[in-house]
């Protein structure tokens, strides 16, 4: 049993940078090429190739605190108070036509099915509340359902995001956002031996962003340089935080990430909170991100850990003031 202190101080630094998220090697990737976000908008209005598919990999429960900034605002003028979210894990398989099947983010690894397996610490498996995981599909079981992969994108590297990394074969290319592995604070100390574990012998590669002359994001990349699939960076919530744009048959669809977790935060506007690594970023971020997808008309929206219930309109409401 921890001392809640403990157990706090570990769930932060589980789902904030530390020290070095992970000693891995990285080098930026010749994959993905520089564009803009009106480019970006224009290409998201007619239907694209790429069938995409949310996997609900497991149900969980965090502290709201984590999830949003409760000292924002419009979060006390709504009297949100600190308590237990409940809160899903997805990856996105992503299928494109000739480049392959690619996952967003890695779902849950087999090994987390029982405790006495999971790969963590029994230190982190208690600031992760893992007891509260419920694992509806391991990862290992959806690729042997639905077949091999051609990569894997994370829309940053905290631990339930790469909690099914360990499922995925080491020759899979896994690419991420800039710095987020280098990302440095004390407190990821703690968790630095997991992230490897879970990381295994894979060498991440990281997107060149380059700032979008159009201003509205930090930089967008075109991943397949043909207008299909389009990575945004999102910094704030971790240095390299990444949300991703995918043209389906059915109309664009925005795979947020961490940039916002919470239906109730996207609905109102108000960032993450204390798993933050810079909250400033994280809330200059999620207003650009929002800004932008309430100019995208049938837009759907993929938040980071629950279900998306509001429409575009109603977010581009909430953002009037
Ligand atoms: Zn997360």
């Amino acid at each position: 049993m921890q001392s809640p202190s403990i157990t706090a101080a570990l769930a932060l630094a589980l789902l904030t940078a530390g020290c070095a998220a992970s000693s891995h090697q990285t080098r930026p990737t010749d994959l993905g090429t520089p564009t803009t976000s009106g480019a970006l908008r224009a290409a998201a209005t007619t239907p694209g190739p790429v069938k995409l598919t949310r996997i609900v990999a497991a149900d969980w429960a965090v502290d709201r605190s984590g999830l949003i900034n409760l000292d924002h605002p419009t979060a006390e003028a709504h009297g949100l108070e600190d308590g237990e979210e409940p809160i899903q894990i997805y990856a996105y398989a992503i299928e494109h036509p000739t480049r392959g099947r690619f996952l967003v983010d890695t779902g849950v690894a087999a090994a987390f099915r029982d405790a006495d397996t999971a790969p963590v610490s029994s230190l982190v498996a208690s600031a992760m509340n893992l007891e509260k995981l419920e694992v509806h599909v391991d990862t290992a079981e959806w690729l042997a359902a639905n077949g091999p992969l051609a990569g894997v994108f994370l829309t940053h590297i905290h631990l339930d995001h790469i909690m099914g990394l360990p499922d995925v074969p080491d020759a899979v290319p896994v690419y991420t956002g800039p710095g987020e592995s280098e990302a440095s604070a004390f407190l990821n100390m703690f968790t630095q031996g997991t992230t490897d574990a879970l990381v295994g012998d894979i060498e991440l590669q990281t997107w060149r962003f380059e700032p979008d002359p159009d201003g509205a994001l930090h930089g967008v990349l075109d991943i397949f340089g043909d207008g299909t699939v389009f990575a945004l960076y999102v910094p704030g919530h971790t240095p390299g935080s990444t949300a991703f744009l995918v043209r389906t048959p059915e109309g664009p669809a925005l795979l947020v990430g961490d940039a916002c977790h919470t239906d109730w935060g996207w609905d109102h506007g108000v960032e993450p909170g204390t798993f933050n690594n810079d909250l400033d970023g994280a809330a200059r971020s999620l207003k650009r991100l929002q800004a932008l997808a309430a100019t995208i008309p049938g837009l759907t929206v993929h938040l980071g850990h629950q279900p998306h219930t509001v429409e575009t309109a109603a977010v581009r409401r909430s953002l009037t003031p």
